[in-house]
């Protein structure tokens, strides 16, 4: 395969502006143009050969490239019977978020467990507020399931063992991930998250997982455990949690996806006390486009050498 021309599409600007990417491919070959939705401001699509992009773009797709990059991990909303159809290679970023997801969601581990949320709340009113005694508690020595034991998965296991937290892991696998103590399968889901404080969500949105954790899993849950979501938001039925949040069956969560993205403002989500919301930017990081750059480069050599490239999803 013989690339002369990387169009990257306007979408990628949620993860970098186009000139500091385009700077990481100066002393290459292919020319990098921007692709933008308004026809006249940007390059022709049916110039590029491939082209790296956010989300998945009909009009990429009908440029007839040869590669699409998707700087997501998650491609559960690309069409891949049309790019296996029509013969092109997709790749994805799966692999390049595990520092960022797995700091983001340690932090609100830490920020659940410690009362930091508070604390911004009662400062945007001035108000110096002390905890109830029995609010706050520690890490170390609780005990965390983290469902999907990938990249970022293993990154969140990671995390917490160095915490001294006590490590569960969901996964089809038996493959063995480093820091977790005790590995189930997710036939097994109910007695994975039964004792556990935190349930870390990092799996992929496939049909196995979509409402994975509906009303039985959290009338399952303690009634003091916290749900983190940094996965997307139909693994969770958010009715259910919704219900379950109000009737206090498990203690709060920390949302970085859900059902609608950006959330309604209508939400109940966004007037819990305990619930805390990020708007899907767990991986936010100022240096992914290296990362990226990295990943396109890499793969841009294996593709015109003929050989598989890394992450092929298609
Ligand atoms: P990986 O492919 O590296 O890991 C996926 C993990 O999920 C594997 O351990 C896999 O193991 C496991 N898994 C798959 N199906 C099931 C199942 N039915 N039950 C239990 N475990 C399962 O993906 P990443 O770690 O890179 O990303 C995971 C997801 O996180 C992405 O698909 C994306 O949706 C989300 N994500 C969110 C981000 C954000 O900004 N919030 C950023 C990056 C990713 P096995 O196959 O053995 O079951």
């Amino acid at each position: 395969m013989a690339v002369e021309r990387i169009g990257v599409h306007e979408s990628t600007a949620i993860d970098f502006p186009f000139e500091v990417f385009a700077d990481e491919f100066a002393d290459l070959d292919p020319a990098l143009v921007p692709i933008r939705d308004d026809p006249g401001a940007g390059a022709d699509p049916a110039s590029c050969d491939a082209f790296v992009t956010f989300t998945h773009q009909p009009q990429l797709l009908d440029a007839d490239p040869e590669w699409i990059h998707t700087t997501l991990a998650g491609v559960e909303a690309f069409p891949l019977d049309e790019y296996e159809s029509r013969d092109v290679v997709l790749t994805n970023s799966t692999g390049l978020h595990g520092d960022s997801v797995g700091d983001t969601a340690l932090g609100l581990m830490l920020l659940l467990a410690r009362r930091l949320h508070d604390f911004v709340a009662n400062q945007q009113q001035h108000r110096w507020a002390f905890p109830d005694w029995d609010e706050g508690f520690t890490l170390p020595g609780e005990r965390v399931c983290v469902v999907g034991l990938g990249t970022v998965g293993s990154a969140v296991a990671k995390r917490c063992s160095a915490l001294e937290m006590d490590v569960a892991g969901v996964q089809r696998s038996d493959d063995s991930v480093a820091g977790v103590d005790e590995q189930f399968h997710p036939d097994d889901l109910s007695a994975a998250i039964a004792d556990a404080r935190f349930v870390v969500l990092c799996v992929p949105l496939t049909d196995a997982t979509e409402r994975l954790l509906g009303a039985a899993a959290f009338e399952t849950m303690r009634d003091d455990a916290y749900l983190v979501n940094v996965a997307r938001g139909e693994v969770v039925d958010q009715d259910a949690l919704v219900d379950a949040l109000r009737d206090e069956t498990i203690a709060g969560a920390a949302l970085d996806v859900f059902e609608e993205e950006p959330l309604p403002e209508d939400s109940p989500l966004w007037d819990f006390d305990d619930v805390v919301v990020t708007p899907h930017a767990a991986v936010a990081n100022r240096d992914f486009y290296l990362d990226v750059a990295d990943l396109v480069r890499e793969n841009l050599q294996r593709l015109e050498a003929g050989e598989e490239p890394d992450n092929r999803v298609v």
